[in-house]
């Protein structure tokens, strides 16, 4: 064994690619303002330009329709409000649909009024309830209707059906935003797949820098009545501020990266995720797998042992140097009940032990290793402190 910790968090956020740290390095060396007329400032603009436009071959749109921001809940935030123009049509959006187990960065980031908006229900396999989504959609004939729609679930790694939910609601005049952030290298992640009319990617998912996001448009003309940072006018007046050169670069190195291993990367994800969750079994028989009878992100396993909690589980595997994750990402440090999988109905004793792993580029057998020594001590340890309930 070679490896002094497993990081299985993927999901959560990936280590930085050693491409995607060459070109921070190299931008960073270089500076320069992007907006500068000079030489310097023409070297920025040049890694910004060639950044959006390896951005727009991954998500197959054109480099004009994509725009970088902090993140993807910035993009969020930027997209998901009635204010936003698509096709020349200034008419405001009436009605947000969100599906239930959407990310904050939709959930709370949305700039709709409360009484607009709709959560439209998962499956208990907590894939998006399609027929909900009629219902929703003959309800609300007559309004522009937004439906905020995730590729994959951060949590369980469940695949949405964004085509089939786009060709709904733009038969019925809407439009769908698709947070394409956990899909990205790991499943379908652009606009000729998803069919969706905005993508939204966060650079540190895919092994580049925390703090860069894209948000992306498909074809045809769109604008943003209400933008959120306004300046200086960067990124075409949609999103001022002078831009973060370095964390660029270092987002369209790692998008280049996932388009070079494709298909060979996500078998071998696949490989290691399955091969962990047979040895989860073996140790641990009644665990429960969610989310595993449906399509899902080859590199996610979202389990619970009964009786076993979450964080005391989380906190023994990383006491044997394997980092996982227990709720969604963004609430880790403290672990709060899963709307993802209370969506789902899972009942909540169990959703409460619930485990998050996620592999990724720098994820190895050995991490397999690691994890399935860890995980066998720690919930046999566990279940032997267990007080047994009084016969
Ligand atoms: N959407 C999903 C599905 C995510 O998993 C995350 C990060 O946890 C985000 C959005 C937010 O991305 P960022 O950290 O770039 O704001």
């Amino acid at each position: 064994m070679t490896r002094a910790r497993a990081y299985l968090d993927h999901n959560a956020t990936t280590p930085l690619r050693p491409a995607a740290r060459e070109a921070m390095v190299a931008a960073l060396g270089q500076g320069g303002n992007a907006s500068s007329v000079h030489r310097e400032g023409r070297h920025a603009r040049a890694l910004i330009e060639a950044a959006r436009e390896s951005l727009a071959r991954f998500v197959k749109t054109q480099p004009k329709n994509v725009y970088f921001t902090s993140g993807a809940t910035e993009a969020l935030n930027l997209a998901l409000t009635p204010g936003l123009e698509l096709d020349g049509n200034k008419a405001p959006f009436d009605v947000l649909l969100v599906s239930a187990g959407e990310h904050a960065g939709v959930l709370q980031g949305h700039r709709f009024p409360a009484a607009a908006v709709e959560k439209l229900p998962l499956t208990p396999d907590g894939v998006l309830d399609l027929a909900a989504l009629d219902t929703a959609l003959a309800r609300h004939a007559g309004r522009r209707v937004l439906l905020a729609l995730q590729a994959a679930n951060n949590e369980t790694g469940v695949l949405q059906p964004v085509a089939a939910a786009a060709g709904r609601v733009q038969a019925a005049g809407g439009a769908l935003v698709c947070d394409a952030v956990q899909a990205a290298g790991k499943a379908a992640c652009d606009f000729a797949a998803l069919g969706a009319d905005i993508l939204v990617l966060s650079a540190h998912k895919i092994g580049g820098p925390q703090g860069a996001g894209a948000l992306c448009f498909g074809a045809g003309r769109h604008h943003i009545a209400d933008t959120i940072v306004r300046g200086g006018g960067q990124e075409r007046g949609l999103r001022a501020g002078t831009e973060n050169v370095a964390a660029i670069a270092g987002f369209a190195a790692a998008t280049e990266s996932l388009a070079e291993a494709g298909a060979i990367e996500i078998a071998r994800l696949a490989r290691l995720r399955d091969r962990l969750e047979r040895d989860v079994l073996v140790s641990a028989p009644d665990v429960v797998f969610f989310g595993a009878g449906v399509a899902r992100l080859p590199n996610t396993a979202n389990f619970a042992v009964p009786g076993v909690g979450a964080e005391v589980l989380l906190m023994a595997l990383d006491l044997e140097g394997v980092a996982v994750s227990s709720g969604s990402a963004c609430s880790s440090g403290k672990v709060k009940r899963s709307h993802v999988l209370e969506a789902m109905s899972v009942p909540s004793a169990l959703a409460e032990g619930a485990i998050r792993v996620s592999f990724g580029w720098s994820s190895e057998e050995d991490d397999v290793d690691m994890f399935r020594i860890a995980f066998a001590k720690a919930v046999e340890t566990i279940r032997s402190k267990r007080v047994k309930p009084a016969a």
